[in-house]
């Protein structure tokens, strides 16, 4: 009797003492995980939202990369981490395609975390070493088809938006090529721009400057209109390839059972950030678009995530293409 009375009290406390310092959080430094490496497009949002979100939260909130092909690591991490709002993630439309591409995850996106908000919507772009031989798509589609045994194609890992972008091009233009996956499309922009693999597709947050310097050749962006950051740059629609359309959303992400005073206080974080000019004048130069206000919620990534899954899954089933 004793012994489960004094159990009860030391629940209560420590309960009273989780609640207390819910109510005072942040008292500390945030780590947000990333599930790609560094200078990647992922991490390029991450940078800038961290830092936006530090200044009303009144703490530093630091970018940790944790990259894995395919970026499934990261969310493993944060799913196993103490649910106390220190150690949060950002991850993109990933969320929504691996449950399907793997048959064995060990962490589940719809049951093992709490939901901060959608953050943003980026194009991808299909770029190419710096002097592949092709001037425009049509050049483009003709090579890689006579080549397809030549040409290498780099992406993330089965998982990555740019794994997600390479199936639907070839599926588009019904032609498989040799891909070499990376821990995140930042390293493979190196060997890109060296020479070493051929094309990629990827984000505008990570193409914009390189395309804008010279450094790549680009044949096309993946969204329905031109791109405002990169107006020459034909959608890849507008030239007749029909079926490569994908957009990468981002959003943020805490383990299951943070208490809600935190994520309360991540997401009206995550609003004051999203409301910041340099923010959005970063992600417009990128070629990003923000999520309206009421999409920066618990509720709207929930439903955005899960009609994700269901979109991507029939197309993926399709493709045939798993990880074990
Ligand atoms: N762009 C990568 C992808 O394919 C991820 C990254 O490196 O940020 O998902």
């Amino acid at each position: 009797m004793k012994t489960m009375s004094f159990l009860c009290s030391f629940a209560a406390a420590e309960a009273l003492s989780t609640s207390a310092s819910a109510q005072q959080y942040p008292t500390h430094n945030i780590n947000m995980l990333v599930p790609y490496a560094a200078g990647g497009p992922t991490d390029t949002v991450a940078r800038v939202l961290a830092q936006a979100m530090g200044k009303p939260l009144g703490q530093t909130v630091i970018v940790e990369n944790r990259p894995s092909a395919g970026g499934i690591l990261a969310p493993e991490v944060v799913k196993n981490a103490k649910p106390d709002g220190y150690q949060i993630l950002i991850h993109h439309i990933g969320m929504a395609t691996i449950p399907t591409l793997y048959r064995q995850l060990r962490f589940n996106p719809l049951t093992d975390f709490e939901y901060i908000g959608l953050i943003n919507e980026v194009p991808m772009t299909i770029v190419a070493k710096p002097n592949f031989p092709a001037k425009d798509l049509k050049e483009f589609l003709a090579y890689i088809k006579a080549n397809k045994d030549k040409v290498s194609y780099a992406n993330a890992g089965i998982g990555a938006a740019s794994h997600l972008c390479g199936m639907l091009f070839m599926s588009a233009i019904q032609t498989d090529f040799l891909t070499v996956p990376y821990k995140g499309t930042g390293p493979a922009m190196n060997d890109l721009l060296g020479g070493q693999v051929d094309f990629m597709c990827d984000q505008t947050t990570s193409t914009t400057s390189q395309i804008k310097a010279g450094k790549i050749k680009v044949y096309g962006v993946t969204s329905a209109k031109r791109v405002s950051s990169l107006p020459d740059v034909p959608t890849l629609q507008e030239q007749g390839l029909k079926g490569a359309d994908v957009g990468i959303w981002h959003g943020l992400y805490a383990p299951k059972g943070t208490p809600k005073p935190v994520i309360d206080k991540l997401v009206s974080s995550l609003q004051e950030a999203m409301k910041d000019p340099t923010v959005n004048q970063r992600f417009t130069d990128l070629g990003a678009v923000s999520f309206p206000a009421d999409k920066q919620t618990p509720a709207a990534l929930q439903s955005h995530l899960k009609a994700e899954i269901d979109k991507w899954a029939p197309l993926i089933k399709k493709a045939g293409q798993y990880a074990d």
